[in-house]
């Protein structure tokens, strides 16, 4: 293994560059998903390995690699395609002795191409499944992309997924608890009006800032778990001597806990209510993730360990575990045993400084070929 990962290292950060300068905002991957089926396709193609390529409806590419014709249980591997750029225009890449940065190219398009040479590994060997395993380069991990392509591939295999491991962000920490949200746009009118002959009239603005002020008189601490929220932007108004006439808010919460999300939800509803009863407003639900479901806790345990152990194995140190939202809110919510890991070291994931240490790749790429060695 150690072989194929040096003989290959240059085509893989080769294609990791090629991946990462296609641009892929959520909704917008097709570009970088017809990409990856092509590559796929030619190496099936060229070794005979087992794959069902084809890309569905939400964008995903999937890769179907059973043991069995008709499966009863299968495991799911993803890695995401998207990226949290709205760039449209082929991305620049930079590559020095140390590191490769652009933006997008460690979340998550290093895991994508890690996935990528993992498999060829396998059908290089001339491996063969002997669990019912499926690749999937997903669509919408992102942002607003609301976990689309995730969704739409548990909705595909349905009750029979066993265990799924989604290839994101880098190797030092893995997901072991899911965080839940909710996201809004929030938009109040007024009549508005003159600033000076019209004094007395609702402003817009500042109803807003009434609502966020009782928003944040919220106490999340009181609630079990880790629970947040937050206003990410604000806008509204004309000019300075207008009374604003529409304010316009972007408002998420998240907790770790499916009670507790489903607390500030209640709390933040009531709040809701009461000003729309009041004012002329209007909430839009962007998103909405998951939080943990009932997960049988020795099927969980015994998923992270054996993925710390092989990280550790490889790298020398035991992954931190740690809360996030990610693509595996999904399986989690359903109580099927999920977790994410990557294959590199790196930093600034969601700036456009972001970088991929190139001495990192090696040791990732390892790790994820023990990790699909698990079913091979
Ligand atoms: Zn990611």
């Amino acid at each position: 293994m150690k072989a194929y990962i040096q003989r290959n290292l240059p085509a893989y950060i080769q294609l990791i560059k090629t991946l990462t300068a296609i641009p892929a905002p959520s909704h917008k991957e097709q570009q970088k998903a017809e990409y990856i089926r092509q590559w796929m396709a030619a190496l099936a193609a060229r070794t005979g390995f087992p794959l069902n390529i084809f890309i569905d409806d939400a964008t995903n590419v999937v890769c179907e690699c059973f043991a069995d014709p008709d499966p009863a249980q299968v495991t799911l591997f993803l890695a995401h395609t998207d990226t949290v750029f709205p760039d449209e225009q082929p991305i620049e890449v930079l590559e020095d002795d140390r590191v490769i940065a652009a933006p997008g190219v460690g979340d998550d398009t290093t895991n994508v191409a890690a996935m990528m040479m993992g498999i060829q590994y396998l059908a290089e060997q001339q491996l063969r499944p002997q669990q019912n395993v499926v690749f999937v380069f997903n669509s919408c991990e992102e942002g607003l992309g609301n976990l689309k392509g995730c969704r739409a591939v548990m909705e595909r295999y349905g009750g029979k997924v066993c265990e799924f491991i989604s290839f994101d962000g880098g190797y030092s920490k893995l997901v072991d608890t899911a965080v839940g949200s909710e996201r809004f746009r929030i938009c109040i009118k007024t009549e508005g009006g003159h600033s000076f002959s019209s004094f007395g009239n609702r402003n817009a603005i500042a109803v807003m800032a009434e609502l966020i002020h009782r928003l944040y008189q919220i106490d999340a601490g009181a609630y079990p778990g880790r629970t947040t929220y937050n206003v990410g932007i604000i806008e509204g108004g004309t000019s300075v001597n207008t009374i604003a006439q529409q304010a316009e808010m972007l408002f998420e919460y998240r907790s770790d806990r499916k009670q507790s999300l489903q607390g500030i939800q209640a709390e933040c509803a009531a709040i809701f209510q009461e000003f729309s009863e009041k004012y002329d407003m209007t909430t839009e639900l962007l998103g909405s993730r998951p939080s943990m479901g009932e997960v049988d806790p020795k099927a969980m345990d015994q998923l992270i360990n054996e993925v710390s152990l092989i990280t550790q194995q490889v790298t020398g140190i035991w992954p931190k575990r740690e809360s996030s939202s990610t693509d595996c809110n999904i399986p989690l919510s359903l109580g099927i045993p999920a977790t994410c890991i990557g294959a590199y070291a790196g930093k600034g994931a969601h700036t456009r400084e972001e970088y991929v240490l190139k001495d990192s790749l090696p040791a990732g790429l390892e790790i994820l070929i023990r990790i699909l060695l698990r079913k091979f």
